[in-house]
């Protein structure tokens, strides 16, 4: 049995470097590579993939997988060998169910509407990638239905992304917050918006990044064992345990820009450079779902870098790096500025009390479309319906509307949004416990201190990586299943104070 797993170990850790490699050259696209080199990359990724895909789908895989059940009924359900077994068959199932030809035509598709979107989007011309939205539909259900017996079709969508939930229990879980959140931001944005001016200033772009790179070190992310870089969207990517990335995008007349889309990125990593080492280079060693991945980078954007302790320790140092800029600004009305309120058309730019109100419109749609309750040629009006409904205003145009996020035109039709949400969730929920175990912690933030809260966050969630699923983890590390009231509490209490609810 011994010679057998190894060799699944031995398969799997060669499919890794595959992917790993590909994620290389997608940072070095991202990052430095000239112009001139895109037509190669493009196909130097695809090639990499396509390797690796054949070798995991490999049938020697699935017997190796057949042969190792009896070892894997043997271990407990929490040994590390039962995990790796447990996810390379869910991993194989999945991969083995969908035809090749199926992810090839989808692949081809899904470039030209990209490329198609990125033309679209800033001529406000819906129309011209309109067929090619109904293409990706189109495939997503076939993708659905190469998983028959699902509750809703967008149930094997969703699993892509975060395993274990289904359309279901999301909206269950997403009519709860909305119930408790319209209210807050009723009487919120019944108030005078927040003055956010001080941070609209020019600061230098190098006294930014070395500001935000300075933060996140004393958050514990190891330069040794990853870097930071500027790219148009930020992103995190994961070569090796040792090898983590991030970037950011600075805006020179925007302090909050590079600031929170560091400590966000830095979050994510953070859950990737924690992860136990044993794992490395083996389908465990990475996070085990969107929604955990998201909770990660919300805490340290949110919960740690737009609270008032950390401010409390920080401001002085700010203000010393930025004496023109902020020198009469007093701490109050920067912590305003940063935590300002205020309905809005854009997702990436929306608060975090408003931002979930955008996630669940593009939930709702995502599940109209693949129900085919609404159609692809209505998707501008609906969009613009649901914004009016939802946040009281209309956009403009579709740029502002269905057009703005990538998400759609670069890649399936469900998933892709619950969960942003559902890690603004979990975020609260896994931070309450830390505070429960450790009630010294915001004290410790207010002192420029993240040992306690770093240390708790990698015993109790990132250490294990992808070896439970989401809703395993959750009862791990809570004794229970996701829950709202935390966040809820959080929202409360932070907004409740800065707004005298
Ligand atoms: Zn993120």
């Amino acid at each position: 049995m011994d010679n057998k797993f190894q060799e699944l170990q031995v398969r799997l850790s060669e499919i890794h470097d595959l992917n790993s490699a590909a994620a290389v050259l997608g940072w070095d696209q991202a990052t430095y590579m000239p112009p001139g080199g895109a037509p190669a990359r493009g196909r130097q990724m695809a090639t990499l993939g396509r390797i690796a895909q054949e070798k995991f789908i490999d049938p020697a895989i699935g017997r190796l997988l057949d042969d190792l059940r009896s070892y894997e009924e043997s271990l407990p359900d929490d040994h590390d060998d039962a995990a790796l077994i447990r996810v390379a068959r869910r991993e194989y199932e999945r991969a083995t169910k969908i035809p090749p030809a199926l992810i090839g035509e989808f692949s081809e598709h899904q470039a030209m509407a990209y490329d198609a979107w990125t033309r679209a989007r800033p001529a406000n011309d819906f129309a011209s990638v309109r067929p090619l939205l109904e293409k990706t539909l189109d495939f997503s259900r076939q993708l659905a239905d190469c998983f028959p017996g699902y509750e809703h079709i967008a149930d094997p969508l969703i699993d892509f992304a975060d395993y274990g939930m289904k359309a279901a229990s999301v909206r269950v879980l997403f009519a709860e917050l909305r119930e408790e959140l319209v209210p807050i931001v009723r009487a919120i944005t019944e108030q005078p918006v927040a003055d956010d001016s001080c941070l609209k200033q020019h600061y230098p772009e190098d006294k930014q990044l070395a500001f935000g790179q300075d933060i996140i070190k004393k958050f514990g992310y190891d330069f040794n064992r990853g870097r930071q870089d500027k790219t148009h969207h930020p992103f995190m990517t994961s070569f090796s345990l040792g090898d983590v990335r991030i970037t950011t995008r600075v805006k020179e007349n925007d302090l909050g820009e590079a600031l929170f889309s560091t400590t966000h990125e830095a979050g994510h990593a953070l859950y990737e450079q924690g992860i136990d080492m044993k794992f490395e280079g083996s389908l465990l060693a990475a996070g085990t779902s969107a929604g955990v991945h998201e909770s990660q980078s919300r805490t340290w954007e949110n919960l740690v870098s737009r609270s008032r302790p950390f401010w409390e320790h920080f401001y002085p140092d700010l203000q010393a790096t930025f004496p023109e800029q902020l020198g009469k600004v007093e701490l109050d009305s920067f912590y305003r500025a940063i935590n300002k309120v205020q309905k809005s058309l854009i997702r990436t730019d929306a608060d975090e009390v408003t931002y979930n109100l955008h996630v669940m419109i593009r939930f709702d749609l995502e599940l109209q479309m693949l129900e085919g309750t609404l159609a692809v040629k209505d998707l501008p009006e609906a969009w613009h319906a649901r914004y009016q409904s939802d946040l009281g205003l209309t956009a403009p145009s579709d740029v502002d509307g269905c057009l703005q996020d990538v998400h759609w035109y670069g890649g399936w039709i469900g998933g892709s949004f619950q969960g942003y949400t559902i890690g603004n969730i979990l975020s609260a929920l896994f931070f309450s416990h830390a505070e429960k175990a450790h009630p010294e912690i915001k004290a410790e933030i207010a002192k420029g201190e993240f040992g306690t809260l770093h240390n708790w966050l990698r015993t109790n969630v990132y250490r294990s990586g992808n070896k439970f699923t989401a809703p395993e983890l959750i009862e791990r590390v809570t004794g229970g299943p996701l829950r709202i009231e935390p966040y809820i509490n959080y929202l409360r209490a932070k907004y409740g104070e800065l707004y005298q609810l």
